[in-house]
């Protein structure tokens, strides 16, 4: 099969030589009775690098924020979020199906909440509403691309939260990204939040899984949850090791990620017909406009993966591309050949 140059996600990456390893020789027993201890040494590992009591290891990052949500909420309660976040929009509308509470929705440009556009959403319980059980934000926001929350903003959004006695969780599915773009450990990211789902399926680069770590009373309550959803797994030790193996090694890769995404968008900034302002781009998400080309997202997809590139279009006239340690500076620098080819066809073709 093709080598292709893959760029759809971080999630493709591939466990490596030394996670298949680690793997290989882990330790298990049955995590239901707690007695699995590679499983153990992940969740303690994963709560001491977020700064919190407890963790517990998940399937994926989706039953991470649904186990959260289940946790924090009860039937009929509001919960905070951002329009364009992952919960809200590519969960299967879990947070009804599961949790039985409704989304209170805010629109920003770049995925970033503040207290000013939060506050006048939150209402107490009354006779006609229960009122905001849960804020929810997104650190990195995934697809308006790869935002970071500023320590300051969020840190206030949990302050005034606390305050009101709403607790905040954080899907920090790339924690890790915004941690390195902060240059600060993400303990400290995760200060103040209540709860946390990372993933270490996406740029840490293990096969599966993701962690929710707060406190060990609410990890209790989160427990319960995945088990509900069917999330409790048996010798899940093999998956864990991979993971611990991600937890110590990737995280140091993540700056070259970073790179490669900048260079990403300033080659697509000189490519005619799209636009994107390569300063906007702070972490591994590339989001551009490629209506200047006369193609939709989804026609520059095709052509991209004709000649080796894979990508996405996630809205009629927008793409994505993501980097990951499974995608070299060389594999970047010839796709960005790639586009520039395609997007130099298109417009002699148009200017016939
Ligand atoms: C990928 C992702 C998730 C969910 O992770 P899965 O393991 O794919 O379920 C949640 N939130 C964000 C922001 C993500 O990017």
């Amino acid at each position: 099969m093709r080598e292709f140059i893959d760029l759809r996600s971080d999630t493709v990456t591939r466990p490596t030589p030394a996670m298949r390893q680690a793997m290989f020789e882990a330790e298990v027993g049955d995590d239901v009775y707690h007695e699995d201890p590679s499983v153990n040494r992940l969740e303690a590992l994963a709560a001491e690098i977020v700064g919190k009591e407890a963790a517990v290891f998940v399937p994926t990052g989706t039953m991470g924020n649904q186990s959260a949500i289940r946790a924090h909420t009860q039937r009929g309660d509001e919960v905070i979020v951002h329009e364009r976040s992952h919960i809200v929009l590519y969960e299967v509308g879990g947070v009804a199906q599961l949790s039985g509470c409704v989304t209170r929705t805010i629109s920003t440009p770049n995925g970033i909440l503040d207290w000013n556009r939060i506050e006048p959403l939150v209402r107490g319980e009354s006779d006609h509403f229960n009122g905001v059980a849960l804020i929810a934000v997104e650190n990195t926001h995934n697809i308006l691309g790869g935002h970071v929350y500023p320590q300051e903003l969020l840190n206030e959004i949990c302050d005034q939260a606390h305050e009101r006695g709403i607790p905040v969780h954080m899907d920090g599915a790339r924690i890790f990204n915004a941690a390195t773009y902060l240059g600060t450990p993400p303990r400290e990211v995760a200060e103040k939040v209540d709860s946390v789902m990372f993933c270490l399926s996406k740029g840490l680069g293990a096969p599966v899984g993701s962690m929710l770590a707060g406190s060990r009373e609410f990890i209790e309550r989160a427990r319960m949850a995945r088990k509900v959803f069917g999330g409790s797994m048996r010798q899940a030790g093999v998956l864990a090791a991979a993971g611990i193996v991600a937890l110590e090694n990737s995280p140091a890769g993540l700056p070259r990620d970073h790179k490669n995404a900048r260079f990403i968008a300033e080659s697509l900034a000189r490519v005619p017909g799209i636009s994107i302002d390569p300063t906007d781009v702070q972490t591994n998400i590339v989001i551009f406009d490629v209506e200047g080309t006369g193609m939709t997202g989804r026609e520059v997809s095709a052509k991209l993966r004709e000649r080796g590139v894979l990508s996405n279009a996630v809205a009629p006239y927008r793409m994505r591309m993501l980097t990951h340690y499974d995608v070299t500076r060389e594999q970047c620098e010839r796709a960005m050949e790639v586009m520039t080819e395609v997007c130099a066809g298109v417009q002699v073709a148009v200017g016939d």
